[in-house]
């Protein structure tokens, strides 16, 4: 059961974050039904994604950069961008659909000093030869990844995936699959899907004039199904994989209950799992990485621990319970001790919940903020900004409703102003 003072809230902020999500395309060669993003401006010149990356290294300090888009991979110039942000002594890392990665354009990246991929595979894109797979079966193209980067070596990878309720279930056969590729793939996220539904909301801009949200992508008429939460997929993750424990998270802005980002690391070998890292040791990461190095920490760099992993066991349980579990296991098979040992990241998100009055439940201290138009604004709502000039207030149309009547009767003939964000046009 979670409980929020079993683990450590990440002490990330606005301005010290160690990821800074840079789009350099929304330009894209496959649809995904749960994509944010929408083709109306193309690629990025060069000299602006620069111009960004020295944004973020002034106002983010980030550890690392996520290329994202769009699909970042058909940008002409993206070994120029990752070349870039390596010589800024921040670490490159692309988020792709893969389907153009090939062995030459990864040996190019690599060289150019890229640290690592994420790579977005589920079975509601619309991808090549792949369509109408379960998680299951694409388990099979992760796979050719994990082994393509592997093959070339010196990068990390992370695979994510967006979770629908229809494929919910499906969540264990890749956990599975990532634990039988612990040496090769450094970590699985898990994005729970979200859209507004227009059939039974109305949206206003922030002068409080309705739009046509049907203008977003993320957006659908009808979603008769439960979102899925966060909880859940930890539950049904350890329901499955008992070892996984979360350790660190962040919260909602506006719900205190709410779990938005859930991160943790399985410890195990190629034979095994024994346990999870606790909130200590992901709290003596996060501060001794800043400490020697001045950012917080989002991403391992090397999967290969050893038994020096049960450092902090002492003073960490949930790691204690590993390390109990490994030398159980040493004790019975001596060979074990010469098993090389792994971790590997487990991370669930909860995308934004619009709630009924029309604010957004986001995630505290975003780490996917991106820039748009000289700020910081959360990258998952950025076409918000791009087609209306800032974050709609979308409102269950019976509340808006229940809310025009009393107003129609009190302040007959004046603009009616609704629920939100309490920016006016001052004639109340
Ligand atoms: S609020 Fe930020 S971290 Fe959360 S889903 Fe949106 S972009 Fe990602």
């Amino acid at each position: 059961m979670l409980d929020k003072r079993n683990l450590y809230r990440m002490p990330w902020s606005m301005n010290d974050n160690p990821i800074a999500w840079l789009e350099i395309t929304d330009i894209c060669n496959i649809y995904c039904e749960g994509c944010y993003r929408q083709r109306l401006a193309g690629h990025k010149p060069l000299d602006q994604v620069k111009e960004e990356i020295l944004f973020f290294k002034q106002w983010r300090n980030p550890d690392n950069v996520s290329i994202a888009g769009g699909e970042p991979l058909v940008h002409p110039q993206i070994v120029d961008i990752v070349a870039f942000i390596a010589e800024n002594g921040i670490k490159p890392i692309i988020l792709t659909n893969a389907l153009a990665l090939k062995p030459d354009i990864l040996r190019e990246l690599r060289a150019a000093g890229l640290a690592g991929f994420t790579i977005h595979i589920d079975s509601h894109q619309n991808r090549p030869r792949w369509k109408g797979k379960t998680e299951g079966e694409l388990n099979e193209l992760r796979q050719h990844y994990a082994d393509m980067v592997a093959e070339e070596g010196g990068m990390y990878v992370i695979f994510n995936s967006t979770v629908y309720p229809s494929t919910f279930d499906q969540i264990p056969e890749v956990v599975r699959w990532g634990q039988a590729n612990l040496e090769r793939v450094h970590g699985l996220v898990f994005i729970t899907y979200r859209t507004g539904i227009t059939e039974t909301s109305v949206a206003h801009n922030a002068s409080g004039q309705e739009v046509d949200m049907k203008q977003l992508s993320y957006t659908t008429e009808r979603f008769d199904e439960h979102f899925v939460t966060s909880p859940e997929v930890y539950q049904l993750i350890k329901d499955n994989c008992p070892e996984y424990e979360a350790s660190g998270y962040l919260g909602g802005t506006i719900l205190h209950s709410s779990y938005k980002w859930l991160m943790g690391a399985v410890v195990g070998s190629k034979k095994k799992m024994y346990g999870s890292i606790g909130k200590k040791t992901m709290e003596v990461a996060q501060t001794g990485h800043h400490f020697f190095t001045g950012t917080y920490l989002a991403y391992l760099s090397c999967a290969k621990v050893g038994p020096k992993v049960f450092l902090l066991s002492p003073w960490d349980k949930t790691l204690r319970q590993a390390w109990r579990h490994w030398r159980q296991d040493v004790l019975r098979n001596p060979r074990r001790l010469f098993d090389s040992l792994y971790v590997q990241t487990i991370g669930i998100i909860q995308a934004p919940d619009m709630l009924p009055d029309g604010r957004a439940d986001m995630c505290d201290s975003c780490p996917d903020m991106t820039v748009y138009d000289g700020k910081l604004i959360n990258s998952c709502r950025m076409d918000e900004y791009r087609l209306f000039g800032g974050f709609l207030s979308v409102v269950e149309k019976s509340r808006v409703e229940a809310i025009r009547e009393p107003l129609g009767q009190t302040l007959e003939g004046s603009p009616t102003r609704l629920a939100g964000d309490g920016r006016g046009d001052g004639k109340e």
